[in-house]
């Protein structure tokens, strides 16, 4: 009562870390209501190439989970048993390895807070998904990218020559985003050698095969992280796990949002992994249609394509401006992903969907390839 009120505190970001305050934003893919609108059409003339989503969408399984599901008021299982164990059937490796989150997203954040006192080394194999540089950056880690080789095969030696003692994680991608690539396991092995935690994240694993979850117990410093996001078709749901040393798993469970993982995920990831068959089918499709596309595109005289391992398409534009042709293909309501990062500004990278998408996305770059001066 007595107390007068604090001073005016003049502007509030004075209070915020300075670090954060320089910190640029994450560029994330735009909503698709908000491609149609901009274009002008329904969202189903929208043609989402951008974002490696599943457009063939979730389960049917998982769409009547959520729909039936009479839980809602109760909040979720904080240890995730039952995800964890049906988590454990789908990767073979046993349930106190595995840590659920909301997307694969929430496990590098996680990893990185487990791991990161201010300062602390990251290293970053880029050109690469942007999260990890940007997780690294909220943690107020010191990131450190080590570039990939011309054909975007990670440089074992440049990463060796890249640790210190105050080096806690390796991130690396196989396959990699956006370039499509394959870790061998020669790269792993020598990565592992180092050891300081390697953080092996496999989204995309299920359009390869070649996953090295089975390696996981026998290490104590490599930790593999999945996801339903693509080849479950669960990206606005927020389905992904890391696959980890039991004592580091521990720590996350710790630390993490106790209820980090919503119902509604949880049942659409258990009827997911109950219905895997049909979803495998599905991504053998877009597999079959990545290597249509891939011939497809090999006809277009402005581009070079990059052999994928994923559900996408990395492109070089060898004549061009690879900018203007993604707001080319825009006007034509095709959405494709470029990025203004170095060492990816002439390139331009395509989502496999259906093959009517293909089909769209070739129409418009032959209109594309006509239009002058592009
Ligand atoms: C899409 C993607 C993810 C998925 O993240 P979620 O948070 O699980 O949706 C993770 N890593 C890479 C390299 C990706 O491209």
């Amino acid at each position: 009562m007595t107390q007068s009120p604090r001073a005016s505190t003049g502007d509030v970001t004075r209070f915020v870390r300075p670090d954060l305050l320089r910190m640029a934003a994450y560029e994330p893919v735009m909503p698709i209501e908000t491609l149609a609108a901009g274009l002008g059409v329904p969202v189903e003339r929208v043609v989402k190439l951008d974002g490696n989503e599943n457009l063939y969408g979730p389960a049917p399984g998982a769409l009547a989970a959520i729909a039936g599901y009479t839980g809602y008021n109760i909040y979720p299982d904080p240890d995730q048993r039952q995800v964890r164990e049906a988590l454990a059937d789908y990767t073979g490796v046993p349930a106190e390895h595995i840590v659920a989150g909301a997307g694969s997203d929430e496990l590098i954040d996680l990893l990185a807070r487990a791991l990161l006192s201010p300062g602390d080394r990251v290293i970053d194999l880029v050109p690469t998904f942007g999260m990890y540089a940007f997780t690294t950056a909220v943690c107020g880690g010191q990131y450190t990218p080590v570039c990939r080789r011309p054909d975007f095969a990670v440089d074992a030696a440049a990463i060796a020559a890249a640790v210190d003692e105050r080096t806690k994680l390796i991130f690396v991608a196989s396959p990699n985003n956006p370039s499509g690539n394959l870790l061998p396991a020669e790269d792993l092995n020598q990565l592992l050698a180092l050891g300081v935690p390697v953080v092996v994240d496999e989204a995309y694993i299920e359009f390869s095969g070649g996953s090295v979850v089975s390696m996981v117990p026998a290490h104590d410093n490599l930790i593999v992280l999945r996801t339903f996001s693509k080849w479950a078709g669960l990206a606005g749901l927020r389905c992904g796990y890391g696959v980890m040393p039991p004592r580091l798993a521990e720590v996350l469970m710790v630390i993490k949002p106790p209820y980090n993982v919503n119902v509604a995920a949880e049942a659409a990831m258990l009827a997911s992994l109950a219905e895997r068959e049909l979803l495998m089918s599905r991504v053998d499709a877009i597999i079959a249609e990545r290597e249509r596309m891939a011939a497809l595109l090999a006809n277009v005289p402005f581009l070079r394509s990059w052999p994928s391992s994923a559900n996408f398409i990395l492109c070089d534009v060898t004549a061009g401006d690879a900018k203007a042709i993604r707001d080319g293909l825009r006007r034509r309501g095709v959405f494709v992903r470029y990025f203004d990062k170095d060492g990816l500004r002439d390139k331009l990278r395509f989502s496999v969907g259906k093959p009517e998408h293909t089909d769209a996305l070739l129409a418009a770059l032959n209109e594309v390839g006509h239009e002058p001066r592009i």
